[in-house]
């Protein structure tokens, strides 16, 4: 029997549209659809290869309960029942604030919804957060504070018309290749493109100005760029005087920021940063790419500020063919984020802290709400080691793998009474838990995805789940022994969210069937919203909010004279959980490796391919040398995807003062050749 079943991508936030091919159940390959309006049939090699692991042997299929530190499959029944029996347990004894649950943006908007209403109405806690805090929560934290809507303004089909992208801490050629190839189409329609990043990445090839700042020092940058613009008369006046406020006060800090003045700081010649700051400012059609070169770090969400201060100046916002474009990570991290899967937030952003709205969800949930904000996943690991947060439930996150600072994580998840992970493979964080239930994958059931322009599409069911239930079932049956019954059915679940959620109102499985919707959907008639802030921002005027560079919280000194930045490869996805049980992405790059510059190798003594050991305060690894001119001469940089070499033994687990991220992107590092010791 063959059918064909069209679905969304499960990899990055860009939200391709692909029909998977099923014969007799078994998922036999991947055809793109022509008609989806982001990916428009055209997929990249992660993509064309989505369905290879799903149907993997090293799937889970049976739940897993550790018995004297060794597993033993359980029946569902045995597993839910005693996961229900231990959550109850942990919270009559210690509070409902001594649990905590982590929801995954590998799932659907509807188990999301279903989780951080299963935490707070269920549990009875907000100490709910899931991997947005590790790459894009200082967008919500920082746009949400300067337009008053943290997604991004505009969408991917406006990129090919663009005369100015600024791609600042953003690799779309690898991280997000669709959104990359509509960079290329800009470029093909005579684009200028402007390319700010540590590393010198595909998209520089094309760029009209390449800068080459040292990682961390992006908030001098573009504050050298805004004193540029404003001092040669280039910002845009009357945008400023009737759309924005705080200019004067944002000025007051600028005005220093001369290029001269940060040339030290970044590493980059003046002339540069005025060529791309007169160019951004001059196109009539300029916007802003970025991603987590800018969001990980202690500053990022003062440099997602700096970005949304830029815009402005210049009056490229609130239009068509303009904006800014955060280019999330994860295929639902931005739905994950709108269901409310935060610790102060309900769907759609509404405060927990808000009466009103606090009164909304209870009177539809039926039971008392908590008011104060939950633990951030930050949070929940000081508490976990200080002693008070006994319990984790975490649904596809490999934190062991993800998270900064390995052995603080370990440490972490060490300290609990309890941990209950569900997953689709045994990753190394399923290893350290008490129970591990076996999830679903994207072709297993039915929901929806939001991708990074805001567009709610559908996921759709093409096989049986292989452990026999979906993430959503399973979050259920749990609730439902713990007395709390809770709708489970996707459609039903989505319907329940829209009635509860102002922006999401017109959102329903039968208005998505076609091509999605952008929200806001205020109502059922509403088209959905392809640019936001026009006329007024959402928060009604936009806002300048003056910031300043800061260094990381760690800079290079003799001991460890490199700065470590991490980030993405093309073949492969966050952990590698599924890139690796791929066969034709493993082929193309089975190992970690460490990129350095060929004035730093010839120093050291390094060849090309050597194995060299890369230390820090908190670890070391031991990987290959690339030795090559894409770095600058004192910066390292590696990819995070190769669980048995793990890169975040070395990061910093130093973070963000307000929305708690950690500093991925900068670290003091060395840089050893092995056999000179
Ligand atoms: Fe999937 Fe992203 Fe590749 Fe599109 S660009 S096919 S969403 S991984």
């Amino acid at each position: 029997m063959m059918k064909r079943v069209l679905t969304t991508c499960p990899y990055c936030g860009v939200g391709c549209g692909f029909y998977l091919d099923v014969r007799n159940e078994r998922l036999v390959g991947v055809i793109p659809s022509k008609s989806n309006s982001v990916s428009k049939g055209y997929l990249c090699v992660k993509g064309w290869h989505a369905h290879e692991p799903i149907q993997h042997p090293d799937r889970l299929k049976k739940p897993l309960i550790k018995e004297n530190g060794k597993f033993k499959e359980a029946s569902w029944d045995t597993a839910l029942g005693y996961v229900a029996g231990r959550l109850k347990e942990i919270k009559d004894k210690y509070g409902p604030d001594a649990l905590a649950v982590c929801t995954s943006a590998r799932c659907t908007n509807e188990e999301n919804f279903l989780m951080m209403k299963f935490a707070r109405a269920a549990l009875g806690t907000n100490n709910v957060d899931h991997c947005a805090r590790t790459c894009h929560v200082p967008t919500v934290a920082g746009l949400n504070q300067s337009f008053g809507s943290g997604a991004s303004t505009n969408s991917y089909d406006e990129l090919p018309y663009m005369d100015c992208i600024l791609i600042i801490g953003s690799n779309p050629t690898e991280a997000h290749p669709i959104a990359g190839w509509r960079v290329r189409s800009a470029i093909d329609n005579a684009a200028k493109i402007i390319v700010c990043d540590p590393r010198k990445i595909l998209p520089a090839e094309n760029a009209s100005v390449y800068i080459q700042q040292y990682p961390g020092t992006d908030i001098a940058l573009i504050n050298a760029m805004i004193q540029f613009i404003v001092s040669e008369g280039l910002h845009a006046r009357e945008f400023i005087a009737k759309r924005t406020e705080g200019f004067d006060a944002l000025w007051e800090i600028v005005k220093d920021y001369t290029p001269e003045s940060v040339k030290d700081i970044t590493g980059v010649e003046p002339a540069l940063i005025k060529e791309a700051a007169k160019l951004y400012a001059t196109s009539k059609r300029s916007c802003i790419m970025y991603s987590l070169g800018m969001t990980e770090h202690t500053v990022g969400t003062d440099n997602v500020i700096a970005m949304a201060n830029l815009s402005m100046v210049c009056g490229h916002v609130g239009k068509e063919f303009s904006g800014v474009y955060p280019m999330r990570g994860q295929n639902n991290v931005q739905g994950a984020c709108d269901m409310g899967a935060l610790p102060n937030v309900y769907s759609g952003y509404q405060p927990v802290s808000d009466e009103q709205v606090r009164k909304k969800f209870e009177n539809a949930w039926g039971v008392t709400l908590p008011a104060a904000k939950g633990l951030t996943l930050t949070d929940m690991m000081f508490k976990a080691i200080e002693g008070s947060l006994k319990c984790f439930y975490i649904i596809g996150e490999d934190q062991l793998r993800t998270d900064p600072n390995t052995h603080w994580i370990e440490k972490a998840l060490d300290s609990l009474e309890f941990l209950v992970i569900q997953e689709i493979f045994l990753t190394e964080t399923a290893r350290k838990a008490d129970v591990v239930l076996p999830g679903a994958s994207f072709a297993e059931k039915d929901g929806t995805f939001t991708c990074a322009e805001r567009r709610f599409q559908r996921v759709r069911k093409a096989i049986e789940p292989i452990a026999g239930k979906t993430d959503g079932q399973i979050i259920y049956e749990i609730a439902k022994r713990l007395g709390y019954p809770m709708e489970s059915d996707p459609e039903k679940v989505c319907a329940e969210m829209a009635s509860l959620t102002p922006l999401f109102r017109g959102v329903s499985f039968e208005r998505l069937e076609e091509n999605g919707l952008q929200w806001p959907v205020y109502s059922n008639e509403h088209p959905g919203t392809p640019v936001v802030h026009l006329e007024k921002f959402i928060r009604g005027l936009g806002k300048f909010i003056p910031v300043k560079h800061k260094p990381p919280a760690e800079t290079p000194d003799n001991e460890y004279p490199f700065i470590l930045t991490t980030g993405r490869m093309l073949f492969h996805y966050n952990t590698g959980t599924m890139t690796r049980r791929t066969m034709n992405l493993l082929r193309e790059y089975p190992r970690n490796f460490v990129q350095i510059n060929p004035q730093d190798a010839q120093r050291l003594g390094i060849k090309k391919q050597e194995k060299v050991r890369v230390k820090t305060r908190r670890g070391e690894l031991e990987v290959a040398a690339e030795v090559t001119d894409k770095v600058k001469a004192g910066v390292a940089w590696m990819p995070f995807h190769f669980s048995d070499e793990p890169t975040n033994v070395l990061t910093n687990n130093a973070f963000d003062p307000v929305c708690r991220i950690a500093e991925y992107k900068a670290c003091a590092a060395r840089v050893e050749k092995i056999n000179s010791l």
